[in-house]
């Protein structure tokens, strides 16, 4: 029996808290925190906690062609079909939770297939203030339920309110708006009370905190003029967003989709408003390392590795890229996302950069500006890297 405990981050929010998984023979068995980031200084929420549970279930292990079992050669070659269809009427549909290594990947993919790309829900922005300095605020807007969203970056905003920090709240009942001491229940961000705006213009630090994907809250933020975190709720939202990939649009036009299906799984489908419609499209090719809502409806089902069995990098809401190491083994017969997209183009005669995730991330920095002068080896220390915002 083999033992050995893996830093890396945390799968599921875009806190970006890093975790140790312990991994006994290649499989993830148990989560322990990591004192060494700042970013949680270890502590991790119920999910952190509990993503080895989740990590390696439901797996899919065998490409298929319309439900039915099927072999590489064979799906990698229908798969292929995408090149009979005009730019216009091809679909990239990513996942933020992949390295940026790999979205840079897909992106790329894209781009030469000169297909539109988006993420469900996908959000943009960039924050004024970093995690640690909310903890610092004396007065917090909340838009939303953001606490519920990102635990540990809820964390700070309750260490504020002890240090004594007035938090406001505008949004749905939920979670942040039972933590708050002003609150106002509403569906639709409007102008601020007359109440909210006289605490925020008379706070010396204030912050407002919304949800990236969150068009209204974002409106309503970037109109008070402070400091703002603007927080991406998958691991890797960020990652996507600094390469330009938004929220996810299906024009009538659209014929084929390739889609990054996001895992771990949670318990909202995500997929459920566009089943129908990615149902009705002349071929649907879905990349899934687990059982989804879209296999229902996928002509070709490719079994990719999961997070927890990929390297590279990934960005959290701050714009901290931190490493993500490989925990667990590929099981037989899955393929990595990356060798995926490699085959794929070659078939399709398209030209996608290829490498080892040092070697990608090397040609991601050169193109994407955030990531410029940023090395992977000083990704590798326990805080991360802060990308260059604009
Ligand atoms: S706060 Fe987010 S990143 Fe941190 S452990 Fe919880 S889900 Fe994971």
């Amino acid at each position: 029996m083999q033992m050995k405990y893996v830093t890396t981050i945390c799968p599921y929010c875009g806190t970006g808290c890093a975790l140790n998984l312990v991994v006994r023979d290649g499989k993830t068995v148990g989560v322990a925190p990591s004192h060494r980031s700042p970013v949680c200084s270890g502590k991790l929420c119920s999910r952190g906690l509990h993503a080895a549970d989740v990590l390696g279930e439901a797996r899919i292990e065998e490409p298929f062609i319309k439900g039915e079992h099927s072999d590489w050669e064979t799906v990698m070659d229908k798969a292929a079909e995408l090149k009979k269809y005009a730019a216009g009427e091809i679909i990239i549909i990513t996942s933020p939770r992949i390295t940026n290594e790999t979205q840079y990947l897909v992106w790329k993919f894209a781009q030469s297939l000169g297909a539109a790309i988006g993420i469900i829900n996908g959000g943009s922005g960039a924050p004024t203030v970093k995690l640690d300095e909310l903890k610092d605020a004396d007065v917090i807007l909340t838009l939303g339920n953001v606490m519920q969203a990102l635990p540990l970056t809820g964390n700070r905003i309750i260490q504020a309110k002890e240090n004594g920090a007035r938090l406001l709240y505008i949004g749905p009942q939920s979670y942040t708006a039972v933590q708050a001491d002003t609150v106002e229940i509403t569906d639709e961000y409007k102008e601020l009370r007359p109440g909210f705006s006289a605490l925020l213009k008379n706070a010396v630090r204030p912050a407002v905190v919304y949800m990236a994907n969150d068009s209204a809250a974002a409106k309503l933020a970037e109109g008070l003029g402070i400091r703002a975190a603007v927080l991406y709720d998958k691991n890797n939202g960020r990652g996507a967003s600094l390469m330009g990939i938004g929220p996810v649009d299906l024009p009538e036009s659209v014929k084929a989709a390739f889609i990054i299906a996001e895992t771990p799984l949670t318990e909202q489908d995500i997929y459920a408003d566009l089943l129908q419609k990615l149902d009705s499209l002349e071929l649907t090719i879905v990349a899934t390392s687990a059982e989804t809502s879209l296999l229902g409806i996928a002509d070709i089902v490719l079994p990719v590795a999961a997070l927890h069995e990929s390297e590279g990098t990934v960005t959290n809401w701050e714009g901290r890229i931190q490493m993500l190491r490989r925990a667990a083994n590929t099981p037989e017969g899955v393929k990595s996302l990356q060798e995926v997209l490699a085959e794929l183009a070659g078939k399709m005669g398209l030209g996608i950069p290829s490498g080892t995730p040092e070697e990608i991330y090397a040609a991601l920095a050169s193109e994407i500006s955030a990531f410029g002068n940023i090395t992977y080896e000083q990704i590798a220390k326990p805080e991360g890297v802060f990308v260059q915002e604009a």
